[in-house]
């Protein structure tokens, strides 16, 4: 079976001993033992992190991104052999911050996916709708070309270590949360489309989270329905108390 998931998404948040603090609280707090908690913690935290998380069972480190070549002259980057060499095991690739700000493309989030996989990195691959294509009720459209122009593209094998998070733009940071009913019916819509690609079974097996206003109050309801894995969760999983209900939620 599939598992279930709680990622946190820090975004540029934290400073050093915060991101200790943090990651270690929530490493030591209570979780149920069929749930994998994923700390997506600043690039240049993960060493510091690393040592308080790695003796437990049932939690990992996620990078935030990483680049689509394994070295050379890009100032700034960082590899995902870079994020391996370190004990990394997951990175966010394709979040609709990056879409928007570092104008990143379905194309190139499927390069940064299959370089991840190349090195072993599993990724959590993020695809979602803007508000206007909600309102026009062309979401379904809109995450379809996303999924078909990316990880759909992968092999079988390559798209058996990607985690799916379905996060509508509407919803990322602005407190507004989608129904349980409109996540249910987008993660629906993807699994059919995975199983189209890879085969129901496969489809089956394929960790799809929601984000987008994830909070203590309405995880549980979020976390029910058939198709809803787990979640991405950004501003929540700064703070210990909800990001620790949060993971108690399934
Ligand atoms: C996110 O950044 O992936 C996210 C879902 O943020 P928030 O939970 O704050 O809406």
């Amino acid at each position: 079976m599939r598992k279930k998931i709680a990622a946190g998404n820090w975004k540029m948040n934290t400073d050093v001993e915060r991101a200790k603090n943090l990651s270690n609280i929530i490493a030591a707090g209570h979780r149920p033992e069929d749930v994998q908690v994923i700390l997506g913690v600043p690039s240049v935290f993960l060493t510091e992190v690393m040592p308080g998380v790695k003796n437990y069972d049932g939690i990992s480190l996620a990078a935030q991104n990483c680049n689509e070549n394994d070295a050379g002259a890009y100032t700034g980057e960082i590899s995902a052999p870079m994020l391996k060499s370190i004990g990394v095991e997951y990175v966010i690739l394709g979040h609709s911050e990056r879409r928007a700000y570092y104008h990143e493309s379905d194309e190139l989030i499927l390069a940064k996916c299959r370089k991840a996989l190349e090195h072993g990195l599993k990724p959590i691959f993020c695809c979602g709708e803007p508000l206007d294509q909600r309102k026009a009720g062309t979401q379904e459209e809109y995450v379809s070309t996303q999924l078909k122009n990316s990880i759909l593209q992968l092999s079988p094998e390559e798209m058996s270590s990607c985690i799916v998070a379905y996060e509508p733009i509407w919803a990322i940071g602005t407190g507004e949360t989608a129904s349980p009913q409109q996540a249910q019916d987008m993660h629906h819509m993807i699994r059919g489309m995975l199983a189209e690609s890879f085969g129901e079974s496969q489809a089956n097996s394929i960790s799809i989270l929601y984000g987008g206003s994830v909070k203590a109050a309405n995880a549980k309801e979020l976390f029910a329905n058939p198709d809803v894995d787990g979640g991405l969760v950004g501003g929540a999983s700064l703070k210990e108390d909800d990001f620790l209900q949060i993971i108690d939620s399934f």
